[in-house]
């Protein structure tokens, strides 16, 4: 088994339930799990030693919800300036184009953005089925593991289009003996349960506005039968609020409940329109969030109440969200974004540069119930480890405590990362290059889909 040792880093924050910070620490990875971290390593037989002075090693970050086929998606003009479901509306004209290349390779480049952000694992919430393209979840798995990422895909799921009053085109939703059947499919063939598994499937109905209430309840038998979670996106905006109203009679989360959706093994994407009665029941079903600071900024959709959520028996990670409604795929920023968008509603003592990494790390990996595997570095935990090189130009004079610098001083990119022991960047750089040779093939398709053609 290789064994590799990584020494001498001016910090290792191991993110462990004592949030133990080591000086001048060191790492142990044993082929894919961490056998010893400390001070000072003892015996001299490795395969390979790293040298970390100068920079901060961590537990690779988790990122629990994106949409990564909108990695082609990016900073579209018409779309840029507009309220969800108007931006919504006007994408899914372009969206409908996507096909089984777009897909995987939207997803090989969208993966390796997070890996040289930081993210060791992702989720990725796959919704859109266009007609007439067959197996295309199979090629987003495809292109995530193609970059080497912990990879957490999650089957979406559309069957209410535009002529049922919902928002997306004909073409792109199905129907839900359709859907039940391929869920099915993908997670016989894909979904693993052994411990450090790098590939494991959930079940995610797009929203409460573009499925029926019997899918939503139909998909949660489905999940119960193969032990698989649950996820969705809720209470993002206060038309969603408006449109839960009017269609069920109920508020968002109201609604999640009567379909029994307010369980442990759930996260919900976004959360930002929430009331006092709402906080209780999520807090009582112990559920977990996915906070998405840059989304929710760049859509206009509100501040979520990350800072009360947090005290309560919801479980807190953030994610990244498709890179249509952020426009990157940056997991350190969104760290970042988070302290900083929780102060302006809370105040400035409202979250600490440590509390946000921590929900980007173990927050992550108790939401993908994870939490005895990654999240944090400590002995018979994967070896999924990033590091930041402190010699640039942005962190001169942020001495004084290394941690926190990586967020208050905006860090964008790991100088190191290792997912299950194998080495993924090295010196800011994938190491596997092929990666790099994607960024022309999907320039073109996105174009091409842009373009509506
Ligand atoms: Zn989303």
């Amino acid at each position: 088994m290789t064994r590799t040792l990584l020494r001498g880093f001016d910090l290792v924050a191991t993110m462990d339930d004592e949030r133990r910070e080591i000086e001048a620490g060191y790492v142990l990875v044993e082929g894919n799990r961490i056998v010893a971290l400390g001070k000072d390593p003892t015996g001299n037989t490795y395969d390979e030693v790293i040298e970390g002075k100068g920079k901060v090693l961590l537990p690779g970050l988790v990122n629990t919800h994106h949409h990564l086929y909108q990695t082609l998606f990016r900073n579209v003009p018409d779309a840029a300036d507009k309220k969800l479901f108007h931006w919504l509306i006007f994408l899914y004209e372009r969206w409908k184009g996507i096909d089984n290349e777009a897909v995987r390779t939207s997803a090989a480049i969208g993966c390796s953005e997070l890996l040289l952000s930081g993210a060791t694992t992702t989720s990725d919430h796959f919704y859109l089925f266009p007609r007439g393209v067959p197996r295309i979840f199979d090629a987003e798995v495809e292109g995530g593991l193609l970059s080497g990422i912990r990879f957490h895909p999650t089957r979406g799921s559309m069957s209410l289009s535009k002529k049922d009053g919902g928002l997306p085109p004909d073409s792109v939703v199905q129907t839900e003996e359709e859907i039940l059947a391929d869920c099915q499919r993908v997670l016989e063939r894909y979904h693993d349960p052994s411990p450090f598994a790098m590939l494991r499937v959930a079940l995610a109905p797009c929203s409460p506005f573009s499925v029926t209430s019997e899918l939503m309840r139909e998909t949660t038998k489905l999940a119960d039968e193969y032990g698989v979670l649950l996820h969705t996106h809720l209470a993002e905006t206060a038309d969603e609020d408006a449109f839960c109203l009017e269609k069920f009679g109920a508020r968002p989360v109201d609604y999640m409940e009567d379909l029994g959706w307010l369980r442990n093994d759930v996260w919900f994407a976004h959360l930002v329109h929430l009331n006092d009665s709402d906080i209780d029941k999520l807090s009582r079903a112990k559920v977990g969030m996915s906070h998405c600071p840059s989304s929710n900024m760049t859509l206009g959709s509100g501040i979520a109440p990350v800072v009360p959520l947090k005290k309560t028996g919801v479980t807190v990670s953030l994610g990244v969200d498709g890179s249509a409604s952020n426009d990157t795929s940056n997991m350190i920023r969104e760290v970042r974004q988070t302290m900083l968008l929780q102060r302006v509603r809370y105040g400035a003592d409202a979250l600490t540069a440590r509390e946000a990494l921590y929900l980007a790390t173990m927050g992550g990996a108790r939401v993908l119930h994870r939490e005895g595997e990654i999240g944090s570095i400590e002995v018979g935990k994967a070896a999924d480890l990033i590091a930041f090189d402190l010699s640039g130009i942005e962190f001169a004079g942020a001495h004084a405590d290394p941690l926190a610098a990586l967020v208050h001083c905006g860090a964008d990119r790991v100088d190191l990362a290792i997912v299950n022991g194998e080495l993924r960047v090295r010196d800011g750089r994938l190491v596997d290059e092929s990666l790099y040779r994607l960024i022309p093939l999907h320039n073109a398709i996105s174009r091409r889909l842009i373009a509506g053609r």
